[in-house]
This record gives structure tokens, sequence and C-alpha cells, in this order.
């Protein structure tokens, strides 16, 4: 909060996905090229020298370096089958990750689209996110959950085109423990819809306490699960910000930027980036990109060089671009 106030932090125009639209366009426009829909499933190596990727398809591509900017465990144990590791690399995969409060847990995400404002009809508007404590019990009834508070966010009030004209988007979460979920999913694939749809009526329940009426203005409801988290994004236990800061990992993964250079042991032309490499969040995320490149500039003798963008375009909702429907299955509203 007291970084929000200083104007050090705040929230993207556009959310995530307006900021990785622009980070898309900086990239391209400096003649980078994005495949997307492209999983690497090995890391090639020769004479102990990364030398490209192959996906899953079974294309290969060649490089003259590889940085890997996807989960930790998977690039270290799976796309090099634990070839490169050293006693940090054992410290983090094989201890820490285990030890509880190491990872920042998984969040189970209710969404809900609502015609009009969630506050509708309010004297005055409700603050933009609210996180709710809430009694044992109630807790209780959220499936999987790890903590007792339900955090609610009237999404749409941050940026512009969130929501259609007269429409709104709420984002409720609460933290929750992936091997339920994971676990349920693997075990019977009704069984964990019906447990879905259960997190969505336990939120939707919740909210129509507190804003009576709203039942028959939801429209929409999706929920994203740790094994939804996990499917999509790759992270480890569907982690939502990998190591906590101040936690053991801390100084391990400090090192490993510090004194390894964000290389693995025994392997050339491969550097490791993303929150994995650096502690979660956001900004140490794609600051560990810069200093991969900044070693990567030290060793092969060139100045690194970093310019602000000249796109003058202010952001719009045009700019998020073509929006997939990648929900198969939602709640009944
Ligand atoms: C609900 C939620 C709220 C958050 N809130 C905040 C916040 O308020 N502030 C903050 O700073 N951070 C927040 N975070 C955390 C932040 O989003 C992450 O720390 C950050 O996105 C990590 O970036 P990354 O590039 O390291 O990894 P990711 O964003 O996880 O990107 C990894 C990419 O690698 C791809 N990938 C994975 N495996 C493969 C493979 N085999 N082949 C090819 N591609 C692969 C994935 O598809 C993905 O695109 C939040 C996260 C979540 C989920």
């Amino acid at each position: 909060m007291a970084a929000a106030r200083n104007l050090n932090a705040g929230f993207p125009q556009g959310g995530s996905l307006g900021l990785a639209r622009s980070v898309e366009h900086r990239y391209t426009s400096l003649g980078g090229e994005i495949s997307y829909r492209a999983r690497v499933e090995r890391i090639l190596v020769e004479d102990g020298r990364a030398i490209g990727v192959e996906l899953k398809n079974g294309e290969r591509h060649y490089a003259d370096h590889v940085v890997s900017a996807c989960d930790g465990r998977t690039t270290v144990y799976r796309l090099l089958e634990g070839r490169y590791t050293g006693p940090r690399i054992d410290r983090l995969y094989q201890d820490l990750i285990h030890e509880p409060g190491t990872l920042f847990p998984a969040v189970v995400s209710v969404f809900l689209g609502i015609d009009g404002e969630l506050d509708a009809g309010r004297d005055t508007a409700d603050p933009h996110c609210t996180t709710y404590l809430l009694p044992a019990e109630q807790a209780a009834e959220l499936p999987g959950s790890l903590q007792r508070s339900l955090v609610v966010q009237q999404r749409s009030q941050y940026s512009d085109g969130f929501a259609p004209p007269g429409k709104s988007v709420v984002h409720c979460t609460y933290f929750s423990d992936h091997a339920y979920w994971k676990t349920l999913r693997g075990r019977d694939r009704r069984e964990y819809r019906a447990h879905k749809q259960r997190a969505a009526d336990v939120v939707r329940g919740f909210l129509e306490q507190r804003y009576p009426g709203l039942r028959e203005r939801i429209d929409l409801i999706e929920v994203a699960t740790p094994a939804t988290m996990e499917r999509y994004t790759g992270n480890s236990q569907g982690s939502i910000l990998a190591w906590k800061a101040f936690s053991g990992a801390d100084d391990v993964v400090t090192k490993l930027i510090n004194r390894d250079r964000m290389r693995l042991p025994g392997l050339a032309g491969f550097s490791m980036a993303g929150h994995w490499a650096s502690l979660g969040g956001l900004i140490r995320a794609a600051s560990s990109g810069r200093f991969a490149v900044q070693y990567l500039c030290e060793e092969l003798g060139l100045e690194f060089r970093a310019w602000e963008s000249d796109d003058q375009e202010p952001w719009h909702p045009g700019r998020l671009g073509h929006l997939p429907q990648l929900a198969r299955w939602s709640a009944t509203a």
C-alpha cells in the first residue's frame, strides 16, 4: 500500500493480458518472433551445451542460447532430465519445495459476469477490492480452502474493456490446496466439476447475502482451480508466484542469481529466468529476464542496452486483441 501511495506499484492498464500484449508488441516490434501453443518437450543438449528445443509436435528449433522461463522443476527434471543439478538446485527442488510456507499456494478463482455493477443501488461505491475474513464454518464450505478469507475484486473497475457496456466482472479468490483438486480431477471428472460448481454456489450465496437480488443479475460464472492453473501455466502445484520472499528459498535463489549467474552446473548456452529463478511476483520475474541477458552480454563481450519504447499510442481496450474462449465448462449461474 505504501508503494502504491508512492506510485511505485499499481494495476496495469488492461490487467495481465494488457501487460502481456504490451510486452508482445515491444518484442515483435524489435524483430522478435513468438510461437504460441508450442509446448517444449525437451531441451536439446550437445557436448554439454544447450543447442535448442524440441516441441511436443516433434519440431526442433536451434539456438545460440536457450533461456527457459517456465516452471523450474519441469525445466530441471523433465526438459533436461535432471542431468544438470547441484547443491542449490537440489536444495530448492528436493527439499524446500516440500516445506510448508516456501511456495505461494494456488488459488481458486470464481469469476462472475454480472448485469450492472456489483454494488448497484448503493449510496456509496464499495472499494474495488475487499478481503472478507470468514468464520471457520463458512470458510470450510469453500472446497479445498486453505485460509479463512475470501477476496472480492470488482475487476471491471480496474480498467476499461473487461466487460461489455452495462456489465461487470467480479473476481473472487481464496487460497486453495492443489493436491485436493488435482486428486479429484484425476479420479473423477464429474465429481471434480461438482466441486467447482460448489465453489461457485458458495461464493454466489456469500455475495447474495451482501448484495440482495444479485442472484438474478448473474449472467455467467467461471471457476478456475489450482488444477486449471497448473494445466494452463505449467507452474508446479499451481503456485501463483513460485518461491516466497523471506522464506528458506530466498537465500538460495539469490545465490542462483548472484553466484551461478542464472546458469545450471555443467550446462553451457543455457539460462533460467522467470519467477522460479527469481522469487515470486511480476516485477522480479520480469527483472530476471533482464539479468539473464545482462550476464549473457557480459559473456559475449557485448554492451547491454535498454531503452524505452517510442510507442506513443495510449492504451485502449482494442489493444487486448482477440479474446479466445478457453473454458469448455462453465458453472451454472
Ligand atoms: C491470480 C494471480 C494473481 C497474481 N497477482 C499478482 C500481483 O498482484 N502482483 C504480482 O507481482 N504478481 C502477481 N501474480 C504472480 C505473477 O503473475 C507471476 O509471478 C508471473 O506471471 C510469473 O511470470 P513468469 O513469466 O515467471 O511465469 P508465467 O507467467 O507462469 O509464464 C510461464 C509461461 O511458460 C509457458 N510454459 C510452461 N511450460 C512450457 C513448456 N513446456 N513449453 C513452452 N511454454 C511453456 C506457460 O504457458 C506460460 O506462458 C499473480 C498470479 C496469479 C495466478
